[in-house]
Order: C-alpha cells, then structure tokens, then sequence
C-alpha cells in the first residue's frame, strides 16, 4: 500500500529529544524551542517567531492579537479547515466567505473589496498547497482599508511569494507543524509577527508573549525587566514541549533537503500527468511563476464528483491511498451558523468537489511514486 502520508523524520529527533531530556527541560522555552524560533526569525525574516502547540493556536493567537470586538467581520475562503475559521469565531467575530480560484484554489483577490463592510477588520489568505495568494493585492486592499492581514501558512512553511517567505507578509503568519504537514513536531505550530509598512510590531510582540505565558510577563521577567511576575492580561497556554521542538529541530535542520525530496516527487508527477492534462482529461495546479512552492500536497482535478469517487476507489484498488479535502466551511452546519458568503460561489463547490490528493511525503520512494503513476495513468487510459 502506499500510504497518503508518513510523518518526517529527519535523523536526529531520537538523539535531540534525549538531549532535551538530559537538559532537565521538557517544558517549553528549552534550547530547541530556542533554536527553533531563532532559526525561523532569520530564514523567513520575521520580527518575532514563537512556537505554539498546533496550527490552530497559532490562528487563535492571531486573532486575539487582532482586537476584535463582537459583530466584527473577517474574510476568508469557504474552502479551507475549519481552524481558519474557528480562530475568529471564538473570539466573537463573524466570518464572511469569498470564493476562490480555480487555478490555485487560493482566495480570488479580486472578489475581496466586494465583501467588505464598516464592519470588515482581517483579511484571512489561505496559502493552498504552499503556493502564494496574490499578497501584493491583498495587502494593498488591506493598507487601504486599514485592515489586519493574518495568512494561515499552516501548509506554506518554505514556500515563497516574489521571494518572501510564506508567513512573512501580513501582520501575522501561522504555521503548523503537525505530522501530516511538510515539518513537523507531531502536533506544533508557530506565530510570525511582522513588520508592515514599517509599523513597529513590538506591542504586539509583547502581547504574544504574555499571551503565551497564561496572560503573565513572564517573558520580562526572565529577561530581568521586571522585578516579579504578575497576571496582567487574557492568556492561555501556547507553549509547547521542548522535547516536542527537538523532534522538529531535526527537521529545520535539513528544511532544504526535505524540500528538494518533496519537490522531486512533486516534478514527477507533474510531468507524468502532463499529456493527460492536454488531453483535456484532469487539470493540474497551477504556479505563478513568482511563487515557489514547497510541494506540500499535489493535487489534480478530475471531471467531476461522480468520477473522482470512482478514481480514489480504482486507486485504492491497486494499493494507493488518495483523498480529498475540504467540504467548503460555507455549507457545513457551523458555516452556515456562524458566516456567510459573499458574492456568487462559482468555483468553491463545484472545484472542491473534483479535487484529489495523492500520496506526497518526504522519503516517497520511486517505486511507490511509480505505483501511483501508473494506477492514475491507466484509470484514465480505461475510462
Ligand atoms: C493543518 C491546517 C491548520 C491547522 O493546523 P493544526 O496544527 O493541525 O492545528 C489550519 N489551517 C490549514 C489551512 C491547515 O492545513
């Protein structure tokens, strides 16, 4: 069988996760959270990078950080996890869904100004797959309405937009680390705050930080600011286990060489099924060419629901797992209770319903990657 997923695993979690213990801290803030969020600040070029316990604290970090207040608007896509939109709900806001794309299936910027109201106060883009939204657009669209960016980079981690990291743009960027994402600490996350148009991010560098330390300055303690540590705003516990960023620290250690692997893979499947795409029988993803892409997922689309049904069975006939993703946010019973989307939904259901995944992870081997070139080559060639 060839799985849809196996976790990474780099080399050295085993030895760095004994380290952690062997350093008498298995809390959080250790030496591998530290060398984690360090390495992250540099690469991706970010204010402040903090470790968090998944993708979906990350997000509801952010949307703290964004000082809503009840009946205000956020705008994301319908076709994305739930976390993108639980994040915002729990904090009172009200989410408002535009359609997508179906060349990236990422948000259509051009579908954003529509749905803005006096109440609109975030923009949330949804980097699909690790390929770029249009960020020159929606951060003009935000500076001119004075508007929050947060970009839910749970699946960017790596990828680049006009050679900036994913994350890196808007006010904040969440990552996640967990298995089924391209680094991972089993369950993980990160918050990036940023820069933007030369805005001081410091007040909120200091919010994260008390939020993530249970609402204390903590964080100014230790750091011999304050003589003792107090309660002094809303906090939860975002902080995760050293040992836990020690398993990831083993990857950020090889991030280039986990990102070639996965790219490989992704290449060749793409050149495999590119006389299929000309005949007209799937569509294939699209890349801007100022995006890189961190080969996160590959996907294609096939002619319909009724025919991707029977694709996934054919392959799991012949040993490959393939799955789909998302039922839009916007019909599911939460959706409908707590947004609303705006504008005509042209491609989110009817895209959504086409779209499979194949197996992708770092240490496909070529054999396995044959295995599903073929089991897709020859559905098509039969059907
Ligand atoms: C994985 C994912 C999340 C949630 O991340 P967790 O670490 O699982 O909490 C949020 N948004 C998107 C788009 C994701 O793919």
């Amino acid at each position: 069988m060839v799985d849809f997923n196996v976790p990474p695993y780099a080399g050295n979690e085993l030895a760095y996760i004994k380290r952690a213990i062997e350093n008498h801290k298995i809390c959080g803030d250790g030496e591998f959270t530290k060398k984690c969020s360090a390495w992250m600040e540099r690469r991706f070029d970010t204010r402040r990078c903090l470790l968090t316990t998944s993708g979906t604290t990350s997000l509801e970090m952010a949307a703290r950080l964004c000082d809503l207040e009840p009946g205000d608007e956020v705008i994301m896509p319908s076709f994305t996890f739930s976390s993108t939109a639980n994040a915002f709900v729990q904090v009172g806001a009200k989410i408002v869904f535009v359609d997508i794309r179906p060349d990236t299936m990422n948000i259509d910027e051009r579908k954003i100004e529509h749905a803005i109201t006096d109440r609109t106060r975030v923009i949330v883009p949804v980097h699909y797959a690790g390929v770029g939204c249009e960020m020159d657009e929606i951060m003009r669209i935000a500076r001119e309405h004075g508007l929050k960016v947060v970009e839910d980079a749970a699946q960017g981690v790596m990828g680049q937009y006009k050679g900036r990291a994913l994350g890196s743009i808007g006010h904040f960027g969440c990552y996640s680390f967990h298995e089924t994402k391209n680094y991972s600490m089993g369950e993980g996350g990160a918050i990036l705050i940023n820069e933007v148009d030369g805005q001081d991010p410091t007040p909120s560098i200091e919010k994260s930080e008390i939020m993530r330390e249970k609402g204390t300055d903590r964080s100014r303690f230790m750091r011999g600011q304050v003589d003792k540590y107090t309660w002094v705003d809303y906090g939860s516990s975002y902080l995760p286990s050293d040992m836990l960023a020690a398993y990831l620290w083993a990857q950020l250690e090889k991030a280039d060489e986990i990102n070639e692997d996965r790219l490989a893979t992704w290449d060749a499947y793409y050149e495999a099924f590119t006389p299929l795409a000309q005949a007209g029988r799937i569509e294939l993803p699209h890349v801007p060419e100022y995006c890189r892409h961190n080969a996160h997922m590959f996907w294609l689309k096939c002619a319909d629901l009724d025919e991707r049904t029977r694709f996934i069975a054919y392959l799991r006939e012949r040993g490959v797992k393939a799955v789909f993703h998302y039922v839009p946010l916007h019909s599911a019973p939460a959706g409908l209770r707590f947004g609303r989307f705006d504008g005509g939904d042209e491609y989110t259901t009817r895209e959504s319903d086409r779209l499979v995944r194949l197996p992708m992870y770092y240490r496909l081997s070529s054999e396995d990657r044959q295995t599903v070139i073929d089991a897709v080559t020859s559905f098509f060639r039969e059907n």
